[in-house]
C-alpha cells in the first residue's frame, strides 16, 4: 500500500514535539488503532508499547469509552464552565474524590498535565497569600523530576535533564534537590528547611517514579519521609501523579503504596483513557478552605476556556466505570511479573546498566544511546513501536494487553538490544 496523499502534502506545514525535524525520521502516519495495534497508513501493523505516552490504558478504541462519548456529544459536546455546570463533571469529581479518599476532595479541572500543575503550584501560592504569609513562592522539587513543559512547570523539573536546560536563565527560582532516599539524606534536608522553609510553599514530587526525567524509581519510604517533612515545616505536599495515576503502578494511585497523602494532587495521562484531553488538580479541604473568604481576591484565578469539558468528563467517566467492571489492577500485576521475567536477559548485556520494573512500567537502562534513530527503526523493523528517550527504553503498555502481545513486545526489545550495541 502507498503512503496517501494527506502525509506529503500536510507534513511541510506541521511542526512535530522534541524533535530536530532536519535530522529525525519522519513522523509514522497511523491510520487507526485498535487495543495494543496501531495500523499504518501502509498497511503495516505494529504492536503499541508506549499506550501512547501511556494514556490508553484500557487500549485503543474501548467500545464503552467510544459509546459514552458518543452520547455526550449529541447530548452536549462542551459549554463554558464559568457560571454553568453539568452532570459528567459534577459526577466525575465526586468519582475522583470517592476514590482519592478523605483530605483529597475538590477538583479543578485544566485541559493538560502542565496547566494541571500550574494550578497546583498556583493553589499553593495562593494559599500562603490568602492567610497574609507573603514570600512563600518557592517549591522544593527533585532532580530527575518532570512536571511539564510550561514555563513555570519548567522551573520544577530536573535542571539538566528536563529537556529545559537552554531556558534556565528566564526560569523562577526553586530549589531543586535529591530525593531523600535515606535517613541521613532526610536529616540534611530537614536542616535545609530549617532556613529555607519560610520561603517554600509547597513540595511537589512525582510519587514512585519519576516518568519522563528518566524513568527512575523510587522506595514508598521517600514519600513518608516528605510526609513528615512536609508536616515538621508547614508546607504543603503536592503529588504530580500524572504518570502513575489509574494504575500504572500496580495500584489505583501511587501514594497508596506509601500510605501517605499530599494535600494537592495531579491526574491527567491515563484520566479519560486515551481518548481526550483532560487534567484534573485535587486539593484538600484544608487548602480549599484556604480560598473560602468574603474577600474576591481570596478566589483562585485561573480558568481555561475547555475547562470541564463535557466529551472528556464523559470519557473519564465511562474509563472509571471499565476500572469497576474490568480487572484492571490485576492486569497491572500480571503486566509486571511478565515484564520483569521478559526483559531480565536484557541484564546480561555489556551495554545495559539498569533493568527496573514497578506495576506496568519496564524500564532497561543503557550506558547511552549512540543512534536513537537507529534504534527507532530497528524496533519498528521488528513490529513494535517502543519509543526510547534519553538513555532509556521502556514498555509502559495498555494495561489490557495480552500475553502474547506483550510476549511479543518483550522480544522485540531483547532481540534488538541483544543485536548490537545500539
Ligand atoms: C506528562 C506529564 C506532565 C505534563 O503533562 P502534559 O499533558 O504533557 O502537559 C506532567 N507531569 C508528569 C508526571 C507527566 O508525566
Amino acid at each position: 500500500m502507498q503512503t496517501p496523499d494527506w502525509v506529503a502534502q500536510g507534513q511541510p506545514h506541521i511542526w512535530l514535539p522534541y524533535a530536530q525535524m532536519k535530522t529525525a525520521t519522519p513522523p509514522l502516519p497511523v491510520a487507526r488503532s485498535r487495543g495494543s495495534r496501531l495500523e499504518l497508513a501502509d498497511g503495516r501493523e505494529l504492536i503499541d508499547g508506549v499506550a501512547s505516552w501511556w494514556t490508553a490504558c484500557h487500549g485503543y478504541n474501548h467500545p464503552h469509552i467510544a459509546q459514552a462519548v458518543r452520547a455526550q456529544l449529541d447530548a452536549m459536546p462542551h459549554v463554558m464552565f464559568g457560571g454553568l455546570t453539568h452532570e459528567p463533571a459534577l459526577t466525575l469529581a465526586r468519582r475522583l474524590a470517592g476514590l482519592l479518599g478523605p483530605g483529597l476532595d475538590r477538583v479543578f479541572y485544566t485541559d493538560s498535565g502542565s496547566v494541571a500543575v500550574e494550578v497546583a503550584m498556583k493553589m499553593a501560592v495562593q494559599f500562603w497569600l490568602n492567610q497574609g504569609e507573603r514570600g512563600r513562592s518557592r517549591f522544593l522539587a527533585f532532580r530527575g523530576g518532570y512536571h511539564g513543559d510550561t514555563f513555570g512547570t519548567m522551573a520544577v523539573c530536573d535542571p539538566d535533564e528536563g529537556m529545559h536546560s537552554l531556558f534556565r536563565g528566564m526560569l523562577a527560582e526553586h530549589d531543586i534537590v535529591d530525593l531523600p532516599r535515606s535517613d541521613e539524606a532526610m536529616a540534611q534536608l530537614d536542616a535545609f528547611l530549617e532556613t529555607r522553609g519560610p520561603q517554600l510553599a509547597g513540595i511537589l514530587v512525582e510519587p514512585l517514579v519519576q516518568g519522563a526525567g528518566g524513568m527512575l524509581l523510587h522506595d514508598p519510604d521517600v514519600l513518608r519521609r516528605l510526609r513528615r517533612l512536609a508536616d515538621r515545616h508547614g508546607l504543603l505536599l503536592i503529588f504530580d501523579e500524572i504518570f502513575t495515576g489509574f494504575g500504572r503502578t500496580g495500584t489505583m494511585f501511587a501514594f497508596e503504596q506509601a500510605g501517605v497523602k499530599p494535600d494537592i494532587i495531579t491526574l491527567s495521562k491515563a484520566l479519560t483513557g486515551g481518548t481526550l484531553p483532560l487534567a484534573a488538580t485535587v486539593a484538600s479541604n484544608r487548602v480549599f478552605d484556604g480560598f473560602w473568604s468574603d474577600d474576591p481576591a481570596h478566589a483562585l484565578m485561573h480558568g481555561p476556556t475547555f475547562m470541564g469539558n463535557a466529551l472528556a468528563c464523559a470519557a473519564a467517566n465511562a474509563s472509571l466505570d471499565l476500572f469497576e467492571t474490568e480487572p484492571r489492577l490485576d492486569q497491572a500485576r500480571a503486566i509486571s511479573a511478565a515484564l520483569a521475567a521478559g526483559l531480565a536477559p536484557c541484564r546480561e548485556l555489556d551495554w545495559v546498566r539498569d533493568v527496573r520494573v514497578l506495576g506496568a512500567i519496564g524500564v532497561v537502562e543503557l550506558d547511552g544511546i549512540h543512534d536513537r534513530e537507529a534504534l527507532k527503526r530497528r524496533l519498528v523493523e521488528a513490529g513494535v513501536w517502543v519509543r526510547p528517550f534519553g538513555n532509556v527504553v521502556y514498555l509502559t503498555p495498555a494495561l489490557t494487553i495480552g500475553a502474547e502481545e506483550l510476549d511479543i513486545l518483550m522480544r522485540a526489545v531483547v532481540g534488538v538490544l541483544r543485536a548490537q550495541r545500539p
